[in-house]
């Protein structure tokens, strides 16, 4: 079986590059230098020579509040672009299972909580990721029109929450809540930190090893019985709509203060502040796990996640070590 990652010098892609894979599976590994998946003709021409049985689709124009902000426009026209490409292609050539990445983020501003699959396209997501929400919603409906239109190729969509690790994009304007604050905290190495906002905000987080895990999960329940299991455990959740979407979430939810006393420690800071001056955004955003850990109890499978403290002091000694190579 050959199965084809695109986004794979990413954080997701490369925690699947070093995981522990079945030898029987060959794993092909596109970056953009591979194939730049905005142009048709090469993906066309490049997974035709390919053929993969399967492909995890994790390339995405992707970033924190500030990138969203500033690139709402680009953030849209890429990843519907690139998202086009790849599932149009998949189906045309017979690609047997697709697995897309949504996100939790891309969910409605305002909804009912814990957030549930089936809440996605019920308001209009947040006015700062705006073109990033709408372009993954699109995932979504174009793969539910898909899946009940096309039997020979499966799409699954997973939406993790926010996702941290080592090959992550520390860059400062652009990066997500840990890597940002772990390249300040660093900035501010035997000094002041200072946080924006009270740090009483709560968020939920994923270790990017534990993502590559689940997603080859759904690679080997794909083996075993083509994911018929998860067939029947799907229910429709708009008329003639075939939604294979899954919350990825660990059960915890973890408070900005917390995160920031960690960082403070690693990079022995002296004082670190709150300026409630800034706000705090939404105070919770849980979400709900329980279909994947419905889906992993059909397949005689735990859903496991590593310890948050220690992932991040092992990613904060990471981005210490490698300072001058990481993506910054
Ligand atoms: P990264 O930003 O770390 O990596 C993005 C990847 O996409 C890179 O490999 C990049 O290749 C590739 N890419 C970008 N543009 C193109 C293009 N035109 N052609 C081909 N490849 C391209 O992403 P993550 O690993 O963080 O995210 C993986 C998936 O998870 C994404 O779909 C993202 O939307 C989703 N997600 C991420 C979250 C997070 O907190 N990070 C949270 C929830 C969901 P190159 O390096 O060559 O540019």
């Amino acid at each position: 079986m050959k199965v084809l990652i695109t986004g794979s010098s990413g954080l997701v892609g490369n925690s699947i590059k070093k995981s522990d894979k079945k030898s029987d599976i060959e794993f092909i590994y596109w970056s953009s230098k591979d194939c730049n998946l905005l142009n048709y003709e090469e993906v066309y021409n490049k997974l035709i020579e390919l053929q993969p049985d399967i492909i995890v689709n994790l390339a995405a124009n992707v970033g924190g509040l500030f990138k969203n902000l500033n690139k709402n426009v680009e953030m849209f026209e890429d990843n519907i672009q690139m998202n086009m490409n790849i599932l149009r292609l998949s189906k045309k050539i017979g690609v047997k299972m697709v697995i897309s990445c949504l996100s939790t983020c891309i969910f409605p501003d305002k909804t009912e909580y814990p957030i549930k699959e089936e809440y996605l396209n019920n308001g209009i997501p947040h006015y700062s990721n705006n073109g990033y929400a709408y372009a993954k919603r699109f995932i979504d409906i174009y793969t539910g029109l898909m899946n009940v239109e096309n039997s020979e190729t499966l799409f699954v969509n997973l939406s993790p929450t926010n996702i941290y690790g080592e090959n992550d994009n520390y860059n400062l304007n652009d990066a997500h809540v840990i890597p940002a604050l772990i390249h300040r905290g660093y900035l501010s190495s035997g000094g002041e930190f200072e946080i924006k906002g009270s740090g009483k905000a709560l968020r939920m987080f994923i270790y990017s090893d534990d993502l590559a895990k689940i997603i080859l999960e759904f690679i080997n329940f794909y083996a075993e019985d083509k994911l018929n299991k998860m067939k029947d455990l799907i229910n429709i959740t708009r008329e003639n709509q075939l939604n294979y979407n899954f919350i990825v979430a660990d059960k915890d939810e973890i408070t900005i203060k917390y995160i920031a006393e960690i960082i403070a420690e690693q990079f022995n800071i002296n004082k670190l502040t709150f300026n409630t001056n800034y706000p705090d955004g939404q105070y919770r955003k849980p979400v709900d796990n329980t279909r994947l850990k419905e889906l992993f109890k059909l397949y005689n499978k735990n859903l496991e996640f590593v310890d948050f403290k220690e992932k991040l002091i092992e990613t904060c000694n990471y981005f210490k070590n490698n300072y001058n190579n990481i993506r910054k």
